[in-house]
């Protein structure tokens, strides 16, 4: 199963899930619990994962109460 990254809309907190796409439906967000989640365009398993550039919206927000804008 491919591994999918996701954005809670609600608080913000980033997460990913190996899932398959019925599952992504019913997702919540594992701090908040809320259903409100954006999946994030993730680079798929390249194998070197750069956590700090994998969303570009980093660099403008500094992480902190990113929206992620998707
Ligand atoms: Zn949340």
């Amino acid at each position: 199963m491919p591994i999918f990254d996701f954005g809670c809309s609600h608080c913000g907190h980033k997460f990913e899930r190996m899932i398959s796409n019925e599952e992504k439906k019913n997702i919540c967000c594992p701090q908040c619990g809320t259903p409100e989640i954006k999946q994030l365009l993730s680079v798929f398993n390249t194998g070197s994962r750069g956590e700090k550039n994998a969303f570009p919206c980093q660099a403008a927000c500094s992480g902190n109460g990113c929206k992620f804008g998707l």
